[in-house]
């Protein structure tokens, strides 16, 4: 159901608002790795609004490789965030990591994440599959192109085709950065399918200094958008600060990306 085969057009999703993810458009979500706080979020939305970016990631639940790790707000932090969004015209964009979270946090999100852990966790695919809600689904760990296609079969198969995948990089055996962004996937996968194709670029490398050119290497390969991890002070962020760019770096990415986009 997901390929080109079956559906020549490609897919556009409604964010309602007037924001629409998918061909005709190029979408910036930018934002913290990890939802920390009121104050925080506000900051983060200020830098937004004034960007014109119209959709902010951050998480509120993390997977993360440490127990000991911050593990994220919870639902408490998401409702704070989704209040402070409202307000100001900006569309959420937030990991669910089980079944049982779906619901509570259904009615404050507006695009579900599947991270990259959970690519090919199948009971919450079908979950949400069923919930009507935009996801957006990321490449797994060491996940295949065709993993990957098979995961959003899962959720379109169920009736919901509001999809979009998203390649933020593979495992690989270079210590030189956190991930392999694999770029080729990018035309692969806008010609095997009709669903929009996002690039994160900060988990692809995993250091702050290389995800603006990777992220304009995206929009370049034809990316319908770049997801990226920004906030006010990367050194102090709670998580992946050493992926995170600062306004400064994150306003400027913005505007090269869109002076790229015009370009192609
Ligand atoms: C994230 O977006 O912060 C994240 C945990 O991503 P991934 O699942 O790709 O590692
Ligand atoms: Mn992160």
């Amino acid at each position: 159901l997901i390929s080109r085969r079956w559906r020549v057009n490609p897919t556009v999703i409604d964010l309602g608002d007037g924001v629409t993810v998918g061909e005709g458009n190029f979408s910036i979500m930018a934002g913290p790795c990890s939802i920390e706080g009121e104050e925080q979020i506000e900051k983060v939305v200020a830098h937004l609004v004034e960007n014109n970016v119209k959709i902010m990631r951050g998480g509120v639940f993390k997977p993360r490789s440490s127990p000991y790790a911050f593990r994220g707000l919870g639902i408490d932090g998401l409702k704070t965030f989704h209040r402070i969004c409202r307000e100001n015209g900006i569309k959420i964009i937030t990991e669910v990591m089980q079944v049982s979270q779906i619901e509570e946090m259904i009615d404050y999100v507006d695009v579900f994440q599947v991270g990259a852990r959970n690519s090919q966790n199948f009971n919450l695919l079908d979950a949400l599959g069923e919930a009507q809600k935009p996801v957006l689904l990321k490449r797994g760990i060491s996940g295949t192109l065709e993993e990957l296609l098979q995961a959003a079969e899962y959720i379109f198969s169920n009736g919901n085709e509001k999809i979009m995948l998203c390649e933020r990089g593979i495992r690989g055996y270079e210590k030189a950065y956190r991930n392999i962004l694999d770029l080729n996937a990018v035309p692969v996968l806008k010609e095997k399918t009709h669903l929009p194709v996002i690039v994160d670029p900060s988990h692809g490398i995993g250091l702050r200094d290389y995800v603006a050119s990777m992220a304009l290497a995206s929009v370049m390969a034809g990316a319908d958008g770049v997801i990226f991890e920004t906030h006010y002070t990367p050194e102090k962020a709670f998580s992946d600060g050493q992926q995170t760019l600062n306004f400064q770096e994150s306003e400027r990415l913005i505007k090269q990306m869109r002076q790229a986009y015009a370009l192609r």
